[in-house]
């Protein structure tokens, strides 16, 4: 029998409970996303049905007026940066872009990522350049979510290459 926490989660994020409301408390993050809300604008809210690339209408002037309620996949969710794991220069209200492991592709490929554009070509700049070229030379798979909304996949792996072709083809992604 199914497990509770392999369940949809009761917030209505859609994710199962164990990736979201169910997430330890120890898992803390390793830095502070002190004044980035990136996240709070670019990102889809699932709980909230808040598109992505709308701000949330909970945020305000000093962040989140709803910090002890908001949804379980605000609480959870931890972009790269958040996780020390891009450079201080490179948080996402500074790159312009959302950087993230993309847990579905990562089943089937290991590393694997998606990038989210802020603003109309914030792709294009030095910042978001730099993180896709560090990513593609590790040849992980790097999905680009661009502001207009079309997804561009890139990788330097050309079995990757070949395996997303695949994917598209049958539809499933
Ligand atoms: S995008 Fe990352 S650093 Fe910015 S608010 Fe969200 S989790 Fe924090
Ligand atoms: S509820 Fe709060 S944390 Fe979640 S997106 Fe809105 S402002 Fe951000």
């Amino acid at each position: 029998m199914a497990s509770d926490r392999n369940k949809p989660c009761p917030c209505g994020s859609g994710r199962k409970t164990k990736r979201c409301c169910g997430v330890p408390a120890t898992t803390a993050p390793a830095r502070e996303c002190g004044p980035c809300s990136a996240c709070c604008t670019t990102l889809e809210v699932r709980a909230l049905g808040k598109p992505g690339h709308v701000a949330c209408p909970h945020l305000g002037d000093s962040g989140c007026s709803v910090y002890s309620e908001r949804p379980g996949e605000c609480r959870v969710y931890k972009c790269l940066w958040i996780q020390g794991k891009l450079r201080d220069d490179e948080r996402p209200d500074l790159a312009g872009v959302i950087v993230d492991t993309y847990a579905k592709l990562q089943a089937v490929w290991g590393d694997a990522f998606m990038i989210c554009e802020m603003d109309h070509d914030s792709m294009r700049t030095p910042p978001a350049l730099a993180i896709l070229t560090r990513l593609l030379a590790t040849n992980a798979a790097v999905i680009v979510v661009t502001r207009e909304g079309p997804r561009k996949f890139m990788t330097n792996d050309p079995a990757k290459r070949a395996k997303f072709a695949e994917i598209v083809e049958r539809g499933t992604m």
